[in-house]
């Protein structure tokens, strides 16, 4: 009998988990090896201060909320382990083991690495209404979310790849 009330529990809660989207009531499904707490601390720069720190591209898509053409960017083939960072503040992001290959030509992720790490904003540009990703430590633009994702959380996290550094497991374990 306790079986039984284990199970109907477990298939109540699978259930609500596939239709909760609000921020609040997500989880993350696949934990990384390192989970870094984020402090919340904010990094605040001046547009020039950005321009003199990032190369050209990463300043136009990272603080200009631009987009970089698709299948040109470092990692949207990208199959190696390890770690995505902010490509302007080096916050932990994404992890690989949640990376898919989406067929967009940008890096696609079905979750960040952990609750917090990536805001999200309506964003009306172009006469459409979508939702952007930004590194919550420098506010810096990464790309858009859509649910339209694979399994387990039906979300992809569409990024662009001069928003992000790659650390590869190799390097992180020396
Ligand atoms: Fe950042």
């Amino acid at each position: 009998m306790k079986s039984v009330f284990v199970l109907m529990f477990s298939l109540v809660m699978i259930g609500s988990g596939c239709s909760q989207n609000s921020q609040q009531e997500k989880s993350i499904v696949v934990a990384p090896d390192i989970f870094l707490e984020y402090s919340g601390e904010r990094i605040e720069k001046t547009d020039n201060e950005w321009k003199a720190i990032l190369e050209p591209e990463a300043y136009y898509v990272l603080r200009q909320a631009g987009t970089e053409r698709a299948f040109t960017g470092k990692y949207w083939d990208n199959k190696a382990d390890g770690l995505y960072v902010c490509g302007a503040c080096d916050l932990p992001l994404f992890s690989s083991e949640t990376k898919f290959k989406s067929g967009t030509g940008w890096p696609s992720f079905f979750e960040p690495i952990g609750l917090g790490y990536v805001a999200e904003k309506v964003d009306r540009s172009h006469g459409w209404l979508r939702t952007e990703v930004r590194c919550v430590r420098c506010d810096g633009h990464l790309g858009h979310v859509f649910e339209d994702g694979p399994r387990p959380t039906g979300l992809r996290y569409c990024i662009n790849s001069v928003s992000l550094k790659f650390i590869p497991d190799s390097v992180r374990h020396e």
